[in-house]
């Protein structure tokens, strides 16, 4: 459908400690082999400073995980994997925060990161998160590292994932994140942020526009 990297949760951090949970290592078996029949890097959250070594030896990319933003003993484990790293910022980080997370990434001397605006906490009930558009230009002024933004957190909401993903683009984020799913109604986790896999490449047709639109390319 247009996509180029694989993202999916094997250990997944929850609201509740009742929810699924993630597959953990049969997990990461099927991203591995679905990544190899397709082509495309996978890339998938560590949680702990313990799960790296597993992930590392499946995943061509570590997520570490908004509520993780801070862990500095999974952000060195991580960093020294020697794998590029997608840094998601954290649920009420500021901008300094989050770039002050992937300068001690830099630090150790993995100068492969990613970092990923996936919404903050606000006052609004009625969005679980709100994507910070200015947050992926303000990044892009303060520093080299590529910006990535998560609409489906950012929003929390499927009929919002599009035109926040299209906004994003406009402001400059160089990859977006969507979370799909055949049957997004029996999803185990995030369904309601989830979109549709039959909707995705419409999706992707409107991303390439809103590209163009806007002087760029996908
Ligand atoms: C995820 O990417 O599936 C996830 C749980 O994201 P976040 O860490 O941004 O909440
Ligand atoms: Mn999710």
């Amino acid at each position: 459908g247009g996509a180029t990297i694989l993202r999916g949760g094997a250990f997944k951090p929850r609201t509740s400690p009742y929810s699924f949970q993630g597959l953990g290592t049969t997990g990461l078996e099927i991203m591995r082999e679905v990544g190899d029949e397709l082509g495309m890097g996978i890339v998938t959250e560590a949680m702990a400073p313990d799960d790296v070594a597993i992930v590392a030896r499946f995943a061509d990319m570590i997520q570490i995980g908004a509520r993780n933003m801070d862990n500095r003993a999974l952000l060195k484990r991580a960093a020294d994997s020697g794998l590029p790293i997608l840094l998601k910022r954290g649920i009420t980080a500021t901008i300094d925060e989050v770039m002050v997370a992937a300068e001690s990434l830099l630090a150790i001397g993995n100068e492969q990161v990613i970092i990923c605006e996936r919404g903050e906490r606000t006052f609004e009930p009625s969005i679980r998160n709100s994507l910070d558009i200015a947050a992926i230009p303000e990044i892009k002024y303060r520093s080299h590292l590529p910006v990535v933004a998560d609409p489906s957190h950012g929003t929390g909401r499927t009929d919002l994932v599009e035109p926040a993903a299209l906004a994003a683009i406009a402001a400059g984020a160089d990859g977006i994140i969507v979370e799909a799913h055949p049957d997004p109604s029996t999803a185990l986790s995030d369904g309601f942020q989830s979109m549709p896999t039959g909707e995705f490449r419409n999706f992707m047709a409107s991303a390439r526009r809103m590209a163009w639109a806007v002087g760029r390319s996908i």
